[in-house]
């Protein structure tokens, strides 16, 4: 789950992290009274957003309206800006990196930071960044935060300040379930001040039970994710026109690189994960039709999974929803021989490997 720019700094707030003042607007009309100077900053799911013109200085209503304008449906990333957000401008003397992220080889959340904020972190060079682990179970110590003020050189009033931004970012990160917590800029104001400029907050999707008033956080998703998520069921879409289905994250992801590799593109994928269930595979095709496939290609290989009772459930859904799109399958595993022939008599194309399978999968969408 990642939020908007002003969600993360509603989050932020109720942390005591120091955030600019700010107001929402999805149209430049919206914009009535927002705090004056202000930068009005394109809302969408990527950084960036300077670069790409989504960022704007406005000294007066009518210079924020115009910016608004400006900003307010031009393309960002994959996304298109749908909101703004106007807030106040901050009289920034130094831009700080700061950001706590999972380095999940050492098993530790890592904490970064560099006195280099403000541009992408990526860009800054490996001596001028600090680098620490914090220990899960002991939390974040005080010998953590010292290295990290003395890499940045901060002067004392500014380094306690950081440090306890730091500690309210640390703490933030664990009882939010965060896989990201990143600002950029942390600004170091001409009075003294250190406000987090920008905010960049990404949840881990699989806590979601324990966030329930996130749930309606996800404006990202399509309506038709959104209605597979309710049944609990992995679908994605994309903007190709093959629908696939398969099992497992690691083979849906092959069976869409193979489709790109013989000229196809997936539209929509489903990952059936461990089911097997006829009924769960039929809402599977059902979610799936919806998205209106030229053609579908089912992958699955059958270990728990049984392969004949996934056909089961594909014949059932060709059956139900009396459609007309042609099918391709490829199954593998407990029960092949049989699930073959279910797949056949319901006159799905039965094919033997994923190479196979691909090629005629983009071959019967048609000509695109
Ligand atoms: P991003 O491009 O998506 O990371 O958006 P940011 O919110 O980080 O803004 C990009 C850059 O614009 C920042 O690094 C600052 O240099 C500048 N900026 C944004 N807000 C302010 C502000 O209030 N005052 C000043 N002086 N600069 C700002
Ligand atoms: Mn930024």
């Amino acid at each position: 789950m990642k939020f908007y720019e002003y969600k993360a700094h509603e989050i932020f707030r109720k942390y005591d992290i120091p955030v600019p003042r700010g107001v929402l607007a999805a149209n430049p009309e919206d914009l009535v009274d927002p705090p004056l100077p202000c930068v009005v900053k394109a809302q969408v799911l990527v950084g960036g957003r300077g670069k790409a013109g989504g960022v704007k200085f406005a000294s007066t209503l009518a210079e924020a309206r115009d910016a608004a304008s400006a900003i307010l449906g031009i393309p960002i990333g994959p996304y298109t800006v749908k909101q703004v957000y106007a807030q106040e401008m901050l009289d920034i003397a130094q831009e700080l990196y700061l950001s706590i992220t999972i380095d999940r080889s050492a098993r530790a959340p890592l904490l970064m930071a560099s006195a280099l904020g403000g541009v992408e972190i990526e860009t800054v060079p490996e001596d001028e960044l600090f680098r620490m682990h914090i220990p899960p179970l002991a939390g974040l110590q005080p010998y953590v935060l010292r290295a990290l003020v003395k890499k940045l050189a901060l002067p004392k009033e500014i380094a306690a300040k950081v440090s306890d931004i730091a500690r309210k970012a640390y703490d933030l990160f664990r009882r939010e379930d965060a896989e990201l917590v990143e600002i950029n800029p942390l600004a170091v104001l001409r009075d003294g001040r250190v406000i987090a400029g920008d905010a960049k907050l990404v949840v881990d999707d699989n806590a979601e039970y324990r966030h329930p008033d996130y749930a309606e956080l996800d404006q990202d998703r399509t309506p038709l994710e959104e209605e597979a998520h309710d049944k609990g069921i992995t679908f994605i879409q994309l903007d190709g026109d093959i629908g696939v289905i398969a099992n497992g994250a690691g083979l849906t992801m092959a069976t869409l690189d193979v489709l790109g590799l013989k000229g196809g593109r997936g539209g929509t994928f489903l990952d059936l994960g461990g089911t097997d269930d006829p009924e769960k595979v039929k809402q599977a095709f059902e979610i799936l039709l919806k998205a209106k496939p030229s053609v579908i290609f089912l992958n699955i290989f059958g270990g728990i999974t049984k392969a004949d009772t996934v056909a089961i459930g594909a014949e059932e859904a060709l059956k139900e929803f009396e459609t007309k799109v042609p099918v391709v399958a490829r199954i593998k595993g407990v029960n092949e021989k049989r699930a073959k022939e279910i797949l056949a008599d319901a006159g799905m194309h039965s094919v033997e490997d994923l190479e196979e399978g691909a090629e005629l999968a983009v071959k019967l969408r048609g000509p695109h």
